[in-house]
Protein backbone atom coordinates (compact mmCIF):
# COMPACT_ATOMS: atom_id res chain seq x y z
CA UNK A 1 0.00 0.00 0.00
CA UNK A 2 1.84 3.40 -1.44
CA UNK A 3 1.08 5.99 1.55
CA UNK A 4 -0.49 8.10 -0.66
CA UNK A 5 -3.28 6.05 -0.05
CA UNK A 6 -3.44 5.38 3.88
CA UNK A 7 -5.36 7.64 5.92
CA UNK A 8 -4.57 10.30 8.37
CA UNK A 9 -4.52 7.97 11.28
CA UNK A 10 -1.83 5.69 9.66
CA UNK A 11 0.28 8.32 8.43
CA UNK A 12 0.57 9.86 11.70
CA UNK A 13 1.79 6.91 13.18
CA UNK A 14 3.83 5.68 10.63
CA UNK A 15 5.02 8.50 7.92
CA UNK A 16 8.78 9.19 8.18
CA UNK A 17 9.15 6.32 10.49
CA UNK A 18 10.30 2.93 9.24
CA UNK A 19 11.66 1.13 12.57
CA UNK A 20 15.49 1.65 12.54
CA UNK A 21 17.38 0.08 9.95
CA UNK A 22 20.06 -0.56 12.84
CA UNK A 23 18.18 -2.40 15.57
CA UNK A 24 14.61 -2.46 14.51
CA UNK A 25 13.90 -0.20 16.92
CA UNK A 26 9.84 0.91 16.24
CA UNK A 27 10.72 4.30 17.25
CA UNK A 28 12.93 6.30 15.59
CA UNK A 29 15.88 6.80 17.91
CA UNK A 30 16.52 10.21 19.51
CA UNK A 31 20.02 11.19 17.43
CA UNK A 32 21.16 13.02 20.48
CA UNK A 33 24.09 14.18 18.26
CA UNK A 34 25.87 17.57 16.33
CA UNK A 35 28.25 15.61 13.64
CA UNK A 36 28.75 12.49 11.94
CA UNK A 37 31.45 10.47 11.27
CA UNK A 38 32.54 10.80 7.11
CA UNK A 39 33.59 7.37 5.21
CA UNK A 40 36.48 9.24 3.72
CA UNK A 41 36.44 13.44 3.06
CA UNK A 42 32.84 13.71 1.55
CA UNK A 43 32.01 9.97 2.28
CA UNK A 44 28.71 10.75 4.27
CA UNK A 45 26.06 8.43 5.43
CA UNK A 46 22.32 9.18 3.92
CA UNK A 47 23.38 12.94 3.60
CA UNK A 48 24.33 13.64 7.42
CA UNK A 49 26.90 16.34 8.10
CA UNK A 50 25.79 18.12 11.35
CA UNK A 51 22.46 18.31 12.70
CA UNK A 52 21.83 21.97 11.81
CA UNK A 53 21.86 20.99 8.16
CA UNK A 54 19.68 18.10 9.10
CA UNK A 55 19.23 15.51 11.84
CA UNK A 56 17.44 12.01 11.36
CA UNK A 57 15.11 12.26 14.38
CA UNK A 58 14.27 15.50 12.93
CA UNK A 59 13.99 14.14 9.22
CA UNK A 60 11.55 11.38 10.68
CA UNK A 61 9.41 14.46 11.92
CA UNK A 62 10.20 16.33 8.71
CA UNK A 63 8.90 13.73 6.18
CA UNK A 64 5.91 13.03 8.96
CA UNK A 65 4.76 16.70 8.89
CA UNK A 66 4.98 16.96 5.09
CA UNK A 67 2.97 13.42 4.90
CA UNK A 68 0.00 14.26 7.11
CA UNK A 69 -0.53 17.72 5.32
CA UNK A 70 0.20 16.54 1.77
CA UNK A 71 2.84 18.17 0.88
CA UNK A 72 6.10 18.02 -0.72
CA UNK A 73 8.62 19.61 1.95
CA UNK A 74 7.80 19.95 5.62
CA UNK A 75 10.31 21.38 7.64
CA UNK A 76 10.56 21.88 11.89
CA UNK A 77 11.76 25.16 13.97
CA UNK A 78 12.54 25.60 17.25
CA UNK A 79 9.40 27.46 17.83
CA UNK A 80 6.26 28.32 15.59
CA UNK A 81 7.50 32.17 15.29
CA UNK A 82 10.77 30.54 14.26
CA UNK A 83 9.21 28.85 11.17
CA UNK A 84 7.54 32.04 10.51
CA UNK A 85 10.39 34.13 11.13
CA UNK A 86 12.39 32.19 8.28
CA UNK A 87 9.38 31.91 5.73
CA UNK A 88 9.20 35.53 6.47
CA UNK A 89 12.61 36.32 5.77
CA UNK A 90 12.68 34.05 2.61
CA UNK A 91 9.93 34.85 0.58
CA UNK A 92 9.83 38.87 1.53
CA UNK A 93 12.28 41.41 0.50
CA UNK A 94 12.34 45.27 1.19
CA UNK A 95 10.12 47.03 0.01
CA UNK A 96 7.49 44.22 -0.02
CA UNK A 97 4.11 44.14 0.94
CA UNK A 98 2.42 41.32 3.21
CA UNK A 99 -1.43 41.45 4.01
CA UNK A 100 -2.29 39.96 7.24
CA UNK A 101 -5.42 38.98 9.22
CA UNK A 102 -7.22 41.42 11.92
CA UNK A 103 -7.25 38.34 14.14
CA UNK A 104 -3.94 36.64 14.75
CA UNK A 105 -1.88 35.48 17.25
CA UNK A 106 -0.25 38.47 18.97
CA UNK A 107 3.22 37.06 18.32
CA UNK A 108 2.88 36.86 14.93
CA UNK A 109 1.42 40.56 14.83
CA UNK A 110 4.26 41.22 16.70
CA UNK A 111 7.08 39.45 14.66
CA UNK A 112 5.63 41.17 11.65
CA UNK A 113 4.79 44.75 13.07
CA UNK A 114 7.76 45.51 15.45
CA UNK A 115 10.64 43.00 13.65
CA UNK A 116 10.16 42.22 9.95
CA UNK A 117 8.90 45.91 9.46
CA UNK A 118 12.09 47.22 10.41
CA UNK A 119 13.54 45.54 7.05
CA UNK A 120 11.49 47.53 5.20
CA UNK A 121 8.65 45.35 4.67
CA UNK A 122 5.05 46.82 4.39
CA UNK A 123 2.05 45.09 5.94
CA UNK A 124 -1.76 45.83 6.08
CA UNK A 125 -4.39 44.17 7.97
CA UNK A 126 -7.90 42.89 6.40
CA UNK A 127 -10.72 41.15 7.22
CA UNK A 128 -9.50 37.68 5.71
CA UNK A 129 -13.26 35.87 6.69
CA UNK A 130 -14.48 38.26 3.66
CA UNK A 131 -12.62 37.45 0.29
CA UNK A 132 -13.20 41.00 -1.34
CA UNK A 133 -11.63 42.86 1.54
CA UNK A 134 -8.16 40.66 0.96
CA UNK A 135 -8.46 41.28 -3.26
CA UNK A 136 -9.16 45.08 -2.15
CA UNK A 137 -5.75 44.71 0.53
CA UNK A 138 -3.78 43.61 -2.39
CA UNK A 139 -1.41 46.18 -4.06
CA UNK A 140 1.84 45.31 -7.09
CA UNK A 141 4.25 45.08 -4.47
CA UNK A 142 2.20 42.39 -2.24
CA UNK A 143 4.13 39.24 -2.00
CA UNK A 144 1.99 37.42 0.69
CA UNK A 145 -1.23 36.61 2.16
CA UNK A 146 -1.11 35.47 6.50
CA UNK A 147 -4.36 33.87 7.26
CA UNK A 148 -4.94 32.33 10.32
CA UNK A 149 -8.58 29.90 10.41
CA UNK A 150 -9.87 29.77 12.77
CA UNK A 151 -8.49 32.72 14.41
CA UNK A 152 -7.01 33.28 18.01
CA UNK A 153 -8.69 34.04 19.95
CA UNK A 154 -12.09 35.01 18.31
CA UNK A 155 -12.02 31.70 16.03
CA UNK A 156 -12.88 33.92 12.78
CA UNK A 157 -12.97 31.51 9.60
CA UNK A 158 -10.97 32.48 6.21
CA UNK A 159 -12.48 30.33 3.19
CA UNK A 160 -8.98 29.11 2.11
CA UNK A 161 -10.06 27.78 -1.28
CA UNK A 162 -11.94 31.39 -2.45
CA UNK A 163 -8.70 33.20 -1.19
CA UNK A 164 -6.27 30.63 -2.79
CA UNK A 165 -8.06 31.77 -6.18
CA UNK A 166 -7.51 35.39 -5.37
CA UNK A 167 -3.75 35.24 -4.78
CA UNK A 168 -3.27 32.46 -7.04
CA UNK A 169 -4.40 34.83 -10.01
CA UNK A 170 -2.61 37.82 -8.65
CA UNK A 171 0.48 35.72 -8.03
CA UNK A 172 0.59 35.98 -4.61
CA UNK A 173 0.98 33.59 -2.15
CA UNK A 174 -1.21 32.33 0.53
CA UNK A 175 0.30 31.04 3.95
CA UNK A 176 -1.89 29.42 6.07
CA UNK A 177 -1.46 29.32 10.19
CA UNK A 178 -3.16 25.87 10.74
CA UNK A 179 -2.00 25.86 14.24
CA UNK A 180 -5.82 25.63 15.92
CA UNK A 181 -7.29 23.27 13.33
CA UNK A 182 -4.05 20.94 13.32
CA UNK A 183 -3.11 18.83 10.63
CA UNK A 184 -6.14 16.64 11.45
CA UNK A 185 -8.86 19.05 11.01
CA UNK A 186 -8.00 20.71 8.15
CA UNK A 187 -5.31 20.35 5.48
CA UNK A 188 -5.01 23.67 3.73
CA UNK A 189 -2.57 22.81 0.86
CA UNK A 190 -5.15 20.87 -0.43
CA UNK A 191 -7.55 23.61 -0.43
CA UNK A 192 -5.09 25.83 -2.58
CA UNK A 193 -2.59 27.42 -0.13
CA UNK A 194 1.09 27.56 -0.50
CA UNK A 195 2.17 27.50 2.64
CA UNK A 196 1.39 25.91 5.62
CA UNK A 197 2.53 27.09 9.25
CA UNK A 198 1.90 25.33 12.81
CA UNK A 199 3.23 26.53 16.50
CA UNK A 200 3.17 22.24 17.02
CA UNK A 201 4.08 23.33 21.00
CA UNK A 202 -0.43 23.49 20.63
CA UNK A 203 -2.19 19.90 18.82
CA UNK A 204 0.57 18.29 17.13
CA UNK A 205 2.61 17.90 20.17
CA UNK A 206 -0.66 18.26 22.25
CA UNK A 207 1.11 17.33 25.77
CA UNK A 208 2.23 21.20 26.98
CA UNK A 209 6.22 19.66 26.79
CA UNK A 210 7.52 21.04 24.25
CA UNK A 211 8.16 24.43 21.98
CA UNK A 212 8.37 23.61 18.35
CA UNK A 213 7.03 24.99 14.64
CA UNK A 214 6.48 23.72 10.91
CA UNK A 215 6.64 24.51 7.78
CA UNK A 216 4.98 22.54 5.15
CA UNK A 217 5.03 23.36 1.36
CA UNK A 218 3.39 22.43 -1.68
CA UNK A 219 6.03 23.30 -4.23
CA UNK A 220 9.77 21.75 -4.11
CA UNK A 221 11.52 25.08 -5.02
CA UNK A 222 10.15 27.00 -2.16
CA UNK A 223 10.32 24.04 0.19
CA UNK A 224 14.84 23.65 -1.30
CA UNK A 225 14.39 27.78 -0.52
CA UNK A 226 13.42 27.43 2.95
CA UNK A 227 15.39 24.70 4.01
CA UNK A 228 18.73 26.94 2.83
CA UNK A 229 17.54 29.35 5.08
CA UNK A 230 16.33 27.06 7.95
CA UNK A 231 19.88 26.06 7.79
CA UNK A 232 21.03 29.67 7.03
CA UNK A 233 19.38 31.16 10.19
CA UNK A 234 20.02 27.72 12.17
CA UNK A 235 16.44 28.34 14.76
CA UNK A 236 16.38 24.17 13.57
CA UNK A 237 13.84 21.83 16.31
CA UNK A 238 16.27 20.22 18.39
CA UNK A 239 16.52 16.24 18.09
CA UNK A 240 14.54 15.21 21.73
CA UNK A 241 12.27 18.41 20.74
CA UNK A 242 11.64 16.82 17.73
CA UNK A 243 10.74 13.63 19.40
CA UNK A 244 8.78 14.72 21.69
CA UNK A 245 6.63 16.16 18.46
CA UNK A 246 6.55 12.63 16.48
CA UNK A 247 5.11 11.12 19.61
CA UNK A 248 2.31 13.80 20.25
CA UNK A 249 1.35 13.30 16.64
CA UNK A 250 0.54 9.50 16.79
CA UNK A 251 -2.27 10.23 18.80
CA UNK A 252 -3.45 13.65 17.62
CA UNK A 253 -6.56 11.72 15.65
CA UNK A 254 -7.60 10.37 18.95
CA UNK A 255 -7.18 13.52 21.30
CA UNK A 256 -8.63 15.40 18.00
CA UNK A 257 -12.02 13.52 18.43
CA UNK A 258 -12.42 14.11 21.87
CA UNK A 259 -11.31 18.06 22.10
CA UNK A 260 -14.01 18.87 19.53
CA UNK A 261 -16.83 16.47 21.32
CA UNK A 262 -16.11 18.60 24.87
CA UNK A 263 -16.01 21.87 23.25
CA UNK A 264 -19.02 21.45 21.43
CA UNK A 265 -20.96 20.94 25.08
CA UNK A 266 -18.71 23.61 25.96
CA UNK A 267 -20.47 25.83 23.87
CA UNK A 268 -23.47 24.59 24.19
CA UNK A 269 -23.67 25.31 27.29
CA UNK A 270 -22.38 29.06 27.28
CA UNK A 271 -24.26 30.40 24.54
CA UNK A 272 -27.45 29.25 26.99
CA UNK A 273 -25.77 31.26 30.34
CA UNK A 274 -26.91 34.30 31.47
CA UNK A 275 -24.10 35.64 32.22
CA UNK A 276 -22.48 35.48 29.18
CA UNK A 277 -23.21 37.64 26.22
CA UNK A 278 -21.05 36.09 23.26
CA UNK A 279 -19.71 32.68 22.33
CA UNK A 280 -17.10 32.06 19.68
CA UNK A 281 -17.49 28.59 18.19
CA UNK A 282 -17.19 27.89 14.85
CA UNK A 283 -19.22 24.63 15.38
CA UNK A 284 -21.98 26.77 16.59
CA UNK A 285 -24.75 27.19 13.29
CA UNK A 286 -24.65 31.06 14.57
CA UNK A 287 -21.32 31.94 13.82
CA UNK A 288 -20.87 33.55 10.74
CA UNK A 289 -17.98 31.29 9.54
CA UNK A 290 -20.00 28.24 10.42
CA UNK A 291 -20.78 26.96 7.01
CA UNK A 292 -17.05 27.23 5.28
CA UNK A 293 -15.46 25.66 8.73
CA UNK A 294 -18.37 22.61 7.55
CA UNK A 295 -16.76 22.64 4.56
CA UNK A 296 -13.03 22.92 5.08
CA UNK A 297 -12.82 22.03 8.64
CA UNK A 298 -13.13 17.56 9.45
CA UNK A 299 -14.77 19.13 12.50
CA UNK A 300 -14.81 22.41 14.94
CA UNK A 301 -11.95 22.09 16.79
CA UNK A 302 -11.05 22.33 20.86
CA UNK A 303 -11.01 26.33 21.05
CA UNK A 304 -13.31 28.05 22.43
CA UNK A 305 -13.98 31.80 23.39
CA UNK A 306 -16.82 34.12 25.17
CA UNK A 307 -17.69 37.28 26.48
CA UNK A 308 -18.57 37.83 30.05
CA UNK A 309 -21.52 40.38 30.00
CA UNK A 310 -20.49 42.41 33.34
CA UNK A 311 -17.33 43.42 30.89
CA UNK A 312 -13.58 43.04 31.77
CA UNK A 313 -12.41 42.75 35.75
CA UNK A 314 -15.67 40.34 35.69
CA UNK A 315 -14.01 38.26 33.19
CA UNK A 316 -10.54 38.38 34.57
CA UNK A 317 -12.76 36.71 37.54
CA UNK A 318 -14.08 34.11 35.93
CA UNK A 319 -10.00 33.42 34.99
CA UNK A 320 -9.25 33.44 38.39
CA UNK A 321 -11.83 31.24 39.76
CA UNK A 322 -11.41 28.25 36.95
CA UNK A 323 -9.92 25.35 39.03
CA UNK A 324 -10.19 22.25 36.79
CA UNK A 325 -9.39 24.99 33.72
CA UNK A 326 -5.86 26.03 34.43
CA UNK A 327 -4.57 29.55 34.08
CA UNK A 328 -2.29 29.97 32.06
CA UNK A 329 -1.24 31.02 28.04
CA UNK A 330 -1.13 28.51 25.17
CA UNK A 331 -3.37 25.76 23.74
CA UNK A 332 -4.26 22.95 22.60
CA UNK A 333 -2.34 19.76 25.37
CA UNK A 334 -4.55 17.41 26.76
CA UNK A 335 -5.26 19.53 29.92
CA UNK A 336 -8.12 22.23 29.64
CA UNK A 337 -6.71 26.14 30.41
CA UNK A 338 -8.58 29.10 30.56
CA UNK A 339 -6.94 32.86 29.80
CA UNK A 340 -8.11 36.52 29.47
CA UNK A 341 -6.32 37.57 25.79
CA UNK A 342 -6.58 41.00 26.67
CA UNK A 343 -4.00 40.95 29.35
CA UNK A 344 -2.31 37.79 28.38
CA UNK A 345 -1.76 36.08 24.89
CA UNK A 346 -2.81 39.08 23.22
CA UNK A 347 -1.30 42.12 25.21
CA UNK A 348 1.16 43.17 22.72
CA UNK A 349 -1.45 43.22 20.24
CA UNK A 350 -3.22 46.27 22.31
CA UNK A 351 -3.84 49.50 20.20
CA UNK A 352 -3.64 47.82 17.22
CA UNK A 353 -6.33 46.61 14.25
CA UNK A 354 -5.88 43.46 16.22
CA UNK A 355 -6.54 44.61 19.97
CA UNK A 356 -9.08 42.29 21.24
CA UNK A 357 -11.92 43.05 23.52
CA UNK A 358 -11.35 43.40 27.42
CA UNK A 359 -14.18 40.99 28.36
CA UNK A 360 -12.84 37.97 26.22
CA UNK A 361 -12.18 34.76 27.52
CA UNK A 362 -10.05 32.25 26.12
CA UNK A 363 -10.55 28.44 26.81
CA UNK A 364 -8.30 25.69 25.04
CA UNK A 365 -10.55 22.68 25.84
CA UNK A 366 -8.68 19.86 27.04
CA UNK A 367 -9.51 15.83 27.04
CA UNK A 368 -10.59 15.50 30.75
CA UNK A 369 -14.22 14.24 31.12
CA UNK A 370 -16.82 17.07 30.22
CA UNK A 371 -18.74 16.93 32.85
CA UNK A 372 -15.64 18.31 35.36
CA UNK A 373 -15.09 20.88 32.96
CA UNK A 374 -18.65 22.10 32.82
CA UNK A 375 -19.01 22.07 36.41
CA UNK A 376 -16.13 24.06 36.57
CA UNK A 377 -16.98 26.51 34.18
CA UNK A 378 -20.43 26.86 36.15
CA UNK A 379 -18.77 27.45 39.50
CA UNK A 380 -16.35 30.28 38.11
CA UNK A 381 -18.62 31.93 36.21
CA UNK A 382 -20.79 32.02 39.38
C1 LIG B 1 1.39 29.81 19.68
C2 LIG B 1 1.08 30.22 18.31
C3 LIG B 1 2.08 30.64 17.41
C4 LIG B 1 3.53 30.79 17.85
O1 LIG B 1 4.12 29.59 18.14
P1 LIG B 1 5.28 29.38 19.24
O2 LIG B 1 5.52 27.91 19.19
O3 LIG B 1 4.75 29.87 20.55
O4 LIG B 1 6.45 30.19 18.79
C5 LIG B 1 1.71 30.97 16.13
N1 LIG B 1 0.43 30.89 15.71
C6 LIG B 1 -0.56 30.51 16.54
C7 LIG B 1 -1.97 30.46 16.04
C8 LIG B 1 -0.28 30.17 17.86
O5 LIG B 1 -1.27 29.81 18.67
Amino acid sequence: MNERSQHFETLAIHAGQEPDAATGAVVPPIHQVSTYKQDGVGGLRGGYEYSRSANPTRTALEENLAALEGGRRGLAFASGLAAEDCLLRTVLSPGDHLVIPNDAYGGTFRLIAKVVERWGVTWSVADTSDPAAVRAALRPETRMVWVETPSNPLLGISDIAALADITRSAGVRLVVDNTFASSYLQQPLALGADVVVHSTTKYMGGHSDVVGGALVVADSALGEELAYHQNAMGAIAGPFDAWLVMRGIKTLAVRMGRHCANAARIAEMLVAHPKVSAVHYPGLPSHPGHEVAAKQMRDFGGMVSFRVAAGEEAAVAVCDRAKVFTLGESLGGVESLIEHPGRMTHASAAGSALEVPGDLVRLSVGIEAADDLLADLTDALG
